[in-house]
């Protein structure tokens, strides 16, 4: 708390809770700095809590296979050693940098001050793409849903995953063993899926109907029924199913954050090889960050190394006595698991 001004100042905000936001504010720990961080959600993880808690993820370092819920509360158990302070669903929705330096974030409810700022913000504030036929709105969260929260609802169930990405694909391949039966229909006969995925859900027995669309769901209290329709022979056909999963993309917003004065490319925020943006003491990592001169690939893997990277300039920006390489971690005694929440 500054005596001054009544308010509290972190060393570091991190903006986003997702796996690279929480990565961040362990190796703030490990730099000894008070880090707060602000997550627009109900909870951590980003994409891997939301998007895809039950899909395996394969390229995260040190674990052969690992669902992603599991990744994210590992992150998070990880980042909680140091006692982060972690607010949910508050979104910033504006950064300013006052006279004296410190930055201003305003909240959806509060107002944040801070000495340095990480934005781990990945795609922003994202929605799914809605499905467009009948009923789908009057049974949303009644057998209709866009994300799978928990497998387990639809043990022994007869399940038809609309889509044709990644996620529609990993969910027909991840619920074959729980659900009676997986259908797929996709409007398309070309998966954008990861080729190994595709070839394991061909030779699966998941149904797929290529070249089909749902236009109509039935029901009386929850789903019961789709009728689908085949663009290539305008047959229509009624399947009796218990639950539908759209998946059929989503949409990302930045929403306010392309107003705060960041040199912006498409969705991204430019930054040097520091993890630096054009705010002095601003910094970007992970999704949301195309760092200069680099690939830009969008994996978990880049994303932790930017955090590192970011937040150990961070530290030699706030106390340039500090030198940017830290120690190693194994050679600090961590706290034992705690939060605070507020
Ligand atoms: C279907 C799918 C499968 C994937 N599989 C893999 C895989 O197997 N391996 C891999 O390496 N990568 C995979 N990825 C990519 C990986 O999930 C992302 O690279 C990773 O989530 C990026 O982390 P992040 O923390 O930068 O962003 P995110 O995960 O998007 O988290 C950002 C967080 O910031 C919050 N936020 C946004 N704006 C604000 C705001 N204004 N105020 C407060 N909070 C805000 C969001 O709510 C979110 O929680 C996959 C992605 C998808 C969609």
């Amino acid at each position: 708390m500054s005596a001054e001004t009544g308010r509290e100042v972190y060393d570091l905000t991190i903006i986003g809770a997702g796996p690279v936001g929480l990565y961040a504010a362990f190796c703030a720990g490990l730099r000894n700095m008070r880090v707060k961080m602000v997550e627009a959600l109900h909870e951590a993880g980003g994409q891997c809590a939301v998007l895809y808690p039950e899909k395996f993820i394969y390229d995260a370092p040190g674990f052969p296979k690992i669902l992603a819920k599991d990744l994210a509360r590992q992150l998070l158990v990880q980042a909680q050693q140091f006692r982060p302070t972690i607010l949910f669903e508050e979104e910033v929705q504006n950064l300013k940098v006052l006279e004296d330096h410190t930055m201003l974030l305003e909240g959806s409810r509060e107002k944040h001050y801070s000495k340095t700022v990480l934005v781990a913000a990945g795609v922003g504030a994202f929605a799914p793409n809605k499905l467009e036929a009948l009923g789908v709105n009057e049974f949303e969260g009644k057998g209709v849903s866009y994300f799978v929260k928990d497998k387990n609802a639809l043990r022994g169930k007869r399940v038809l995953i609309v889509g044709g990405g990644d996620s529609a694909v990993d969910w027909a391949l991840t619920l074959r063993d729980w659900a009676q039966e997986v259908t797929l229909v996709h409007r398309r006969d070309v998966f954008r899926a990861h080729e190994r995925s595709v070839a394991e859900l061909m030779s699966s027995d998941v149904k797929l109907r290529m070249f089909w669309e749902v236009t109509e769901i039935h029901g009386s209290d929850h789903v019961e029924a789709v009728t689908i329709h085949s663009s290539k022979t305008d047959e229509e056909s009624y399947m009796p199913v218990d639950a539908v999963i759209v998946s059929i993309g989503f949409k990302a917003d930045l929403g306010s954050i392309k107003n705060w004065g960041f040199q912006i490319d498409g969705r991204t925020i430019k930054v040097n090889g520091r993890m630096e943006t054009n705010i002095p003491g601003v910094y970007a990592a992970g999704d949301i960050a195309s760092p200069e001169g680099s690939v830009k690939l969008g994996l978990l893997a880049t994303g932790f190394a930017q955090a590192a990277v970011a937040v150990n300039h961070a530290k030699h920006y706030l106390d340039p006595s500090e030198p940017v390489e830290p120690e190693y971690s194994s050679t600090k005694r961590l706290l034992s698991p705690h939060v605070t929440y507020r």
